[in-house]
């Protein structure tokens, strides 16, 4: 008899996304007329830039000929492309972390769920509220969790990020192993100091925790001083794992490239305590069930590193960033309390009169034909929140917010 890992069956189904596509299908079909202007999902519309499609198509022209065409690449990832990441995003930063800490992936959001499979089940996860779903849920694929009840699994330590708290989580009352951190933040947009995150990684070294951070929007910082990598924290070379991600940097989301950093030395402890370096266990992982992202992907990802890939994505981040500044001056014009913006490309707005988070999905949707994210989908901490995202064109994002800033 074939048997299931009954820790799927503890899983919530998928609501947020189809329930938010079930409500503007029936909007579609009861007002055919209407156009509605879609600023919910969190993905890029942006084409490749131009130096990043030059690159890719040699790869491909590479992969054409007998003398250039390549198997198999190395399961951790080409060295020409961990080389150009350690030195611009790390060695640059004054950040000592080298190609050999680099794994190259198909993506961040597998990697913070598969990361979970080289720790133990007996480990407690300490995830932020509201939050990107996959670490919630690739915590209870994995086991490590009880049952779902109101909003919360039994086992996870959940830590609310509110206005009142900045959206920083405060220190858990009680101890996680491992903990979850996304800065610049999905869903909230707001971002977190060096003297923030340095509370965390003392916390993490007092407690032999391991912080598992999440850096996919780190190219929208835009305000000095804020860390773009958690290893310019003095001390978190021990205590850090880093995912990042070419998804929303340089328009990789239907291409498919990401890395993650392990630190040499950080260390995780077994049952009787002994110390064993985490790095050599994450490249036995990946080399065993991961056979590596394609040549011409990885190619085309390391010319985003180049002056001139480095300029166009700049630019278009620049786009995405003009999109978040008329869309937060334009909520404020119109009485809303408003977050984000300005080092990512979510604006999180507090919903008026304490109107709950799907209350005002249906207010915007039926009165001024545009469609957000309702924040409650991200955690219970998120009601009487709402996500726009600012990855729309410029002509919609403008007549979305004439219509909101003309609801009643
Ligand atoms: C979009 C996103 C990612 C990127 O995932 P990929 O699999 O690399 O596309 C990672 N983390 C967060 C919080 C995101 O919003």
């Amino acid at each position: 008899m074939a048997k299931i890992n009954e820790n799927y069956l503890k899983l919530q189904a998928g609501y947020l996304f189809p329930e938010i596509g079930r409500r503007v299908n029936e909007f579609v079909a009861a007002n055919p007329d209407k156009k509605v202007i879609k600023m919910g999902i969190g993905d890029v519309t942006q084409p490749l830039v131009p130096t990043v499609v030059k690159a890719f198509h040699e790869g491909v022209d590479e992969m054409a000929k007998a003398e250039t065409f390549k198997g198999y690449g190395p399961e951790q990832g080409y060295a020409f492309l961990r080389e150009v990441i350690a030195k611009n995003a790390y060695q640059n930063r004054g950040v000592n972390i080298s190609a050999d800490d680099i794994f190259i992936s198909d993506g961040s959001k597998c990697d913070t769920g598969n990361i979970q499979e080289i720790f133990g089940n007996d480990n407690k996860i300490a995830i932020c509220d509201p939050v990107y779903p996959v670490y919630a849920d690739t915590t209870v694929m994995s086991g490590k969790t009880g049952s779902y009840d109101s909003g919360h699994y039994d086992g996870i330590i959940y830590m609310p990020c509110t206005s009142d708290n900045g959206f920083i989580p405060d220190l858990p009352s009680e101890t996680p192993d491992l903990i979850f951190l996304c800065y610049p933040n999905n869903p909230t947009g707001t971002v977190a100091s060096k003297e923030e995150l340095k509370k965390w990684v003392d916390y993490a070294r007092k407690n032999k925790s391991i912080i598992l951070y999440d850096a996919a929007y780190e190219a929208f910082i835009t305000e000095e001083g804020i860390p773009h990598s958690i290893y310019e924290i003095e001390g978190a070379l021990d205590v850090a794992i880093e995912f990042r991600s070419f998804s929303k940097t340089a328009g990789f989301t239907g291409t498919r490239c990401a890395f993650t950093v392990i630190p040499e030395g950080l260390k995780a402890y077994d049952s009787e305590g002994n110390a064993h370096d985490v790095k050599p266990l994450w490249n036995r992982r990946q080399s065993t069930k991961f056979n590596g992202v394609s040549y011409p992907v990885q190619k085309a990802a390391a010319a985003v590193y180049s002056e001139e890939g480095q300029k166009e994505v700049a630019e278009e981040i620049a786009y995405y960033l003009e999109n978040a500044k008329i869309m937060k001056e334009s909520l404020i014009e119109a009485g809303y309390e408003v977050f984000g913006g300005v080092n990512a490309p979510y604006i999180w707005v507090k919903t008026k009169n304490g109107m709950s988070s799907w209350d005002f999905f249906d207010k915007v949707l039926n009165e001024a034909n545009v469609v957000g994210t309702p924040g409650s989908g991200f955690g219970p901490a998120g009601e009487g929140y709402f996500r726009f995202s600012a990855f729309a064109d410029r002509a919609n994002t403008i007549e979305a917010m004439e219509r909101i800033k003309n609801l009643k």
